[in-house]
């Protein structure tokens, strides 16, 4: 006969089964948990790169890690069960993660030791000094130029390089139309202004708000609407200015000679062709004996052993009588040279380009 069981009966055999499953669950997962710092531990001992090691971060630690699925699982155990494995998790997780955090240590510091030992250190070379500046050879040249002039007791003035057109021209004895602004064509701004084409305008201001006697020199930037291998459109000059009583050509003469023999160096000759410049009467160019072939004739001085340097001349009158000083009672000179032409025969330079391209390699040697 087939009897049926009582389901009492029934119940207690599933319920044990259950249990039976649930326990082994429970030990599998506890088991699980304290296999993965062990597992961790050998596969850190098996790597030797830093990128091997986030990878093993990764694998362990993240959302699709052993640990991960392990606490997902969590919920489905009982109460009292719960508590404990997860108490368990969070101490193999912080075991795990104190085991690649000293991994990543150790790992660093052979990386570091492989890349010095790979690398060679010269401790003798020398260390990096920061590069020192230096003065432009242009600017040089202008100080040069001043400091003799100022051994001969002249006093530097300064004036605007935006000028009216009363001081570079009309006082200048350079009246609208007069054919030496052919020479001076500038840079016009509005309101009569332009860019002064030389320092002369300098010599207005000074002797405007000055009585004679007086010596100045004037350097400064001057601008004319030229520009080829030999000029720019901005350039440098330096005025030289000498009023007093009784001052002579033989005056000029000798300023002039002292200033070039101290400029391109004692015996340096020099020689004065008769000229034309409208605020100057007599008026001069003065040429110095050729620097570059010592006056036997090159490519520079175009075979004549001579050098253009400077214009000079004695002050007109008609510029004194601008000014309101007595013509009758003084008599003064005045002569201007281009800083850039002085620089090039001084240096060696055969381009005007050069100073102005801030080019390092050129610039590096003055
Ligand atoms: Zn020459």
């Amino acid at each position: 006969m087939v009897g049926k069981a009582h389901p009492t009966v029934l119940n207690f055999i599933f319920h044990n089964q259950r249990d039976i499953d649930y326990q082994m669950t429970v030990s599998k997962i506890r088991e699980e948990l304290n296999n993965l710092l062990p597992q961790l531990t050998a596969e850190l001992a098996q790597i030797s790169q830093l990128d091997q090691l986030s990878q093993l971060k990764v694998k362990y630690l993240g959302r699709k890690g052993p640990l991960s699925a392990i606490l997902r699982k969590l919920g489905a155990l009982s109460a009292e069960d719960r508590p404990m494995i997860g108490q368990l998790a969070n101490i193999v997780k912080t075991q795990m993660e104190e085991k690649l955090a000293q991994a990543e240590i150790s790992l660093a510091a052979r990386h570091q030791d492989e890349k010095l030992a790979q690398e060679t250190i010269d401790i003798t070379l020398p260390g990096r000094v920061p590069e020192i500046g230096r003065i432009h050879p242009i600017t040089k040249t202008i100080h040069e130029v001043c400091a003799i002039f100022q051994n001969l007791g002249f006093q530097i003035a300064e004036g605007p390089e935006i000028e009216t057109d009363f001081y570079n021209f009309e006082a200048l004895n350079i009246p609208a139309h007069h054919p030496a602004r052919d020479m001076h064509d500038t840079f016009y701004l509005q309101n009569n202004l332009l860019l002064r084409t030389h320092t002369s305008p300098v010599q207005i201001r000074v002797m405007e708000k000055q009585a004679p006697p007086l010596r100045i020199i004037a350097p400064g930037k001057v601008y004319r609407r030229d520009a080829d291998i030999t000029h720019t459109p901005m350039f440098h000059q330096v005025e030289g200015l000498l009023v007093d009583k009784t001052v002579a050509f033989s005056d000029l003469k000798g300023t002039l000679t002292v200033f070039i023999q101290r400029m391109f160096g004692a015996g340096t000759a020099l020689r004065f062709r008769p000229s034309y410049f409208p605020f100057t009467e007599p008026s001069a160019e003065v040429d110095i004996a050729c620097v570059i072939c010592s006056s036997r004739g090159c490519r520079v001085c175009k075979g004549s052993g001579w050098l253009e340097i400077l214009g000079a001349g004695m002050v007109d009158p008609a510029v004194f009588r601008m000014v309101n000083y007595d013509p009758e009672e003084y008599t003064g000179f005045a002569f201007g040279m281009g800083i850039e032409r002085i620089a090039m025969l001084k240096y060696g330079v055969d381009d005007i380009r050069l100073f102005f391209e801030n080019d390092l390699r050129f610039l590096r040697q003055f």
